[in-house]
C-alpha cells in the first residue's frame, strides 16, 4: 500500500463528489473547510472547488475541464493557484515544490517535511497579495489542514481574518478537531457526505478494481472509497489475515507501514468484539475470523493498540515492531473463551 499518485484527473471525479460541487458552488464564501474522515475524498472535491473558482467559463456544474486554466491545473503549473501541503505529500501528488525548498531537499541538506512548513505559509500569504495572473481571482488549497503546527496556523490566520483582494481558500481535512478553533471558526464548515455502497462500489470498478475485490476493499476501508482504492492491491491478503495474525504470521504485513500495520489489527480487534457482543463484524467476513480469543484479552488488546496508535508515527524499527504487534494479536487470538 503506498499514498502515492492520488491525483485524480478531473474526468473522474466521483458522482458523490460532483454531488457536494454543485451544492458548494451555490453558496458564497472567501474560505470553506472540508472536513470529515479520511477517504471521503476531501482533496478531490478541494480541488474540483478551486477548478471551478478559476475556470474561465466554468458553469453551475463545475469547471469546463478545456479551458487554459482547467489544462493549468492538470498540469500541476497554475500561476494563480497556490498549493500547500506537506512536501511528502506534494511529492507523491506530483506538485511543485518551492524552488529553495526543492534544492534544500536535491542536495539532501533535510528531508521532506511531513508538515507544512512555515515557510511555505510564507511563501502562500505573499502570494495572496499579489495581483491575480489570470485575472479570474486566485485560490489556495490547505491539506491535510491539520498538518499545519501553531506557528504555521496562526500566519495562515491573519490572511483569513483580513483577506486582500481576490483571493479565496479551501482548507480540507480528516482530523478538524486537531486545527486552531479561530481557523474553523474563520471558514465555511462543509462535512464530507458518505456515498452509498452501490455508488462507491461501481466507482471502484471505475477505477479498475475487479468486483469481488472492490467489495472487499470497500468493506475493509469501512465503506471509505479513497481508502479502499489505496488499499486494493492488497486484497488478496486481506481475507487471509485474521488467520495468518492467529497463527502468528508476520509476513502477512510485508511492505506494510506502521501505521498500516496497527490499523489492519484494530480492524481485526473491532469485529472479534463485535462478535463477541453478538453484533456484526464491520470490516472482515463472518467466515474469515476465527471464533477463539477471551472477552477479556481482546479488550487488553484494543486498549493496548489505541496507545500504540498513538505513537506509531514514530516506528524505531516497522520490521521489530511488525513482530511485536503480531505476537501480541496472536496471544489475544489464542486466549480461551
Ligand atoms: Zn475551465
Amino acid at each position: 500500500m503506498t499514498s502515492a499518485d492520488q491525483t485524480t484527473p478531473s474526468q473522474t471525479v466521483a458522482p458523490w463528489i460532483t454531488a457536494q460541487l454543485h451544492s458548494l458552488l451555490t453558496q458564497r464564501g472567501h474560505a470553506w473547510l472540508l472536513a470529515g474522515p479520511s477517504g471521503l475524498g476531501q482533496y478531490e472535491l478541494a480541488l474540483a472547488l478551486v477548478r471551478a473558482w478559476l475556470c474561465d467559463q466554468a458553469g453551475p456544474a463545475g469547471a469546463c475541464g478545456v479551458c487554459a486554466s482547467c489544462h493549468a491545473i492538470d498540469v500541476h503549473a497554475h500561476a494563480d493557484l497556490c498549493v500547500l501541503c506537506p512536501e511528502t505529500v506534494l511529492l507523491d501528488m506530483g506538485w511543485p515544490l518551492g524552488e529553495k525548498a526543492q534544492s534544500e531537499i536535491d542536495s539532501k541538506k533535510r528531508k521532506p517535511s511531513k508538515e507544512i512548513r512555515v515557510e511555505a505559509m510564507r511563501d502562500a500569504v505573499e502570494f495572496a497579495q499579489r495581483t491575480s495572473a489570470r485575472g479570474r481571482g486566485k485560490a489556495v488549497l490547505v491539506f491535510p489542514a491539520e498538518r499545519m503546527n501553531v506557528f504555521t496556523a496562526n500566519a495562515l490566520l491573519k490572511t483569513l481574518e483580513e483577506p486582500v483582494g481576490d483571493v479565496k481558500f479551501v482548507l480540507a481535512t480528516d482530523a478538524a478537531h486537531l486545527l486552531l478553533p479561530t481557523i474553523r471558526s474563520r471558514c465555511l464548515g462543509h462535512t464530507m457526505v458518505w456515498p452509498n455502497h452501490d455508488t462507491a462500489l461501481r466507482w471502484l470498478q471505475a477505477q479498475g478494481v475487479p468486483a469481488p475485490q472492490a467489495t472487499v476493499m470497500l468493506r475493509a476501508s469501512g465503506g471509505r472509497p479513497a481508502d479502499a482504492l489505496l488499499m486494493a492491491p492488497v486484497s488478496d491478503r486481506w481475507r487471509l489475515l485474521p488467520k495468518a495474525v492467529l497463527r502468528g504470521e508476520v509476513a502477512v504485513f510485508k511492505d506494510w507501514t506502521g501505521a498500516q500495520t496497527v490499523d489492519a489489527l484494530h480492524k481485526l480487534c473491532h469485529d472479534l468484539l463485535a462478535l463477541k457482543s453478538g453484533a456484526q463484524p464491520r470490516y472482515f467476513e463472518v467466515a474469515d475470523l476465527p471464533t477463539s480469543g477471551s472477552w477479556h484479552s481482546l479488550s487488553d488488546w484494543a486498549k493496548s493498540l489505541a496507545q500504540t496508535r498513538r505513537t506509531v508515527e514514530h516506528p524505531f524499527n516497522p520490521g521489530l515492531m511488525q513482530e511485536a504487534l503480531v505476537s501480541q494479536a496472536q496471544l489475544a487470538l489464542n486466549s480461551k473463551p
